[in-house]
């Protein structure tokens, strides 16, 4: 069987964005509206000639009842079903506390953890993705997963922890 990655962060960091960079093709649904909750869909991919599965895991309701909850299921959920999780945190925004509770849930776990800074479109916003380093979840990969930015060193980095 492939192994997994799940793709986890908040709703509207550009996860089905990159997901869509990483399949070549547009699969996942780009949401221009923040927040919109969706079942998670897998897909499957290729890097280098291996093959792996990728796991769009949508968002949580941002203004719903029990936000921390639904966060860190999400995460557990992820934690569980893959084999590495792909956390995206949006370089333009920074990190805010539903990203905190994420990263609490992942630094806990065993599993493997890529971080991608998303939203890298230009060198400007680098100095922001270095920042991230304060996750404590390793090297913070800038990427922009609409123009492509970074996503080849991203992709050996996922793929080295599988
Ligand atoms: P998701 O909710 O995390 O799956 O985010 P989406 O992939 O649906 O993207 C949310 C919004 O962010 C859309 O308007 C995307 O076009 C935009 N977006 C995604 N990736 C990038 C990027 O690398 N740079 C910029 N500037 N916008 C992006
Ligand atoms: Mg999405």
């Amino acid at each position: 069987t492939l192994p997994v990655v799940a793709v986890v962060g908040r709703p509207n960091v550009g996860k089905s964005t990159l997901v869509n960079r990483i399949l070549g093709r547009r699969e996942a649904v780009v949401q221009d509206v923040p927040g919109v909750t969706r079942d998670r869909v897998s897909y499957d991919a290729d890097w280098n000639g291996r093959s792996f599965v990728l796991v769009d895991t949508g968002g949580w309701a941002p203004d719903a009842k029990g936000l921390a909850q639904q966060i860190a299921e999400q995460a557990e959920m992820a934690i569980a079903m893959a084999d590495a999780v792909l956390l995206v945190v949006d370089g333009t925004v920074g990190t805010l506390d539903s990203d905190q509770a994420v990263v609490r849930v992942l630094r806990k776990s065993k599993k493997p953890v890529v971080l991608a800074v998303n939203k890298v479109d230009d060198q400007r916003t680098e100095a922001e993705a270095s920042s991230m380093w304060n996750l404590g979840l390793g090297e913070p990969y800038p990427v922009s997963a609409l123009h492509g930015r970074g996503s080849g060193d991203l992709l050996d980095a996922i793929l080295d922890t599988l």
